[in-house]
C-alpha cells in the first residue's frame, strides 16, 4: 500500500470529482453472485447457514486456466476445451464475480468483485479447497464451521476504488 493513501470514508468521496485510488473502511452488507441471468446466489446477515452452506457449490467455476472462461461439460461429464486458448487445455477453479453492496454511514454502493478478491473476502480459502471441502462434507460439524466463516455484520473491509 502506498504511504501517500489515506484512509477516508465513502461520504467525502462520493461528494468529490476527482480520480485516484483510495482507502475506505466500510462494512459489508450483501454479496450478490450472479450465476444464470435468471439464478443468482445472495449471502447477507440474513442468509442461515443451511442456504450459504447449499450455495457454495454454486459459487464456484471450472474454468479455462489462462482466460478464466466457464467450461462447459458435455453428456459425459468430461470439460469442453477453450477454443481459443489451444493448445493450453488446463483447468482452474475460480470464484465467480460478485455484486458487493457495501455501506458506511448512511451511504450504500455496490462494486463489481472479481475472483481473487472474493477469495480474500472468504478468509483466503482458496476455491480448490471450497470445492475439497464440499466433496467431503458429510457431518453438519464443517457446515458451520464454513457458515462462520462468512460474517457479514463483523466483516471490515479495506477497499481500493477508482473514483471518476
Ligand atoms: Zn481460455
Amino acid at each position: 500500500m502506498p504511504s501517500f493513501v489515506k484512509m477516508s470514508d465513502l461520504a467525502t468521496h462520493l461528494e468529490d470529482k476527482c480520480s485516484g485510488v483510495i482507502l475506505i473502511k466500510a462494512l459489508i452488507l450483501e454479496l450478490v453472485f450472479p450465476i444464470t441471468a435468471a439464478q443468482k446466489v445472495v449471502l447477507n446477515a440474513h442468509s442461515s447457514l443451511k442456504s450459504i452452506f447449499s450455495s457454495l457449490p454454486n459459487i464456484i467455476y471450472t474454468g479455462c486456466a489462462k482466460c478464466g472462461l466457464e467450461l462447459e461439460t458435455d453428456e459425459n461429464k468430461i470439460y469442453k476445451q477453450c477454443f481459443s486458448c489451444l493448445p493450453c487445455t488446463m483447468k482452474k477453479i475460480y470464484y465467480r464475480p460478485a455484486l458487493m453492496t457495501i455501506v458506511d454511514g448512511i451511504y450504500k454502493v455496490r462494486i463489481h468483485v472479481e475472483s481473487k478478491l472474493i477469495e480474500k473476502i472468504l478468509l483466503n480459502i482458496s476455491p480448490d479447497q471450497l470445492k475439497r471441502i464440499i466433496g467431503k462434507i458429510s457431518a453438519c460439524h464443517q457446515e458451520v464451521i464454513l457458515g462462520e466463516s462468512i460474517n457479514f455484520s463483523s466483516v471490515d473491509s479495506i477497499m481500493e476504488q477508482q473514483e471518476h
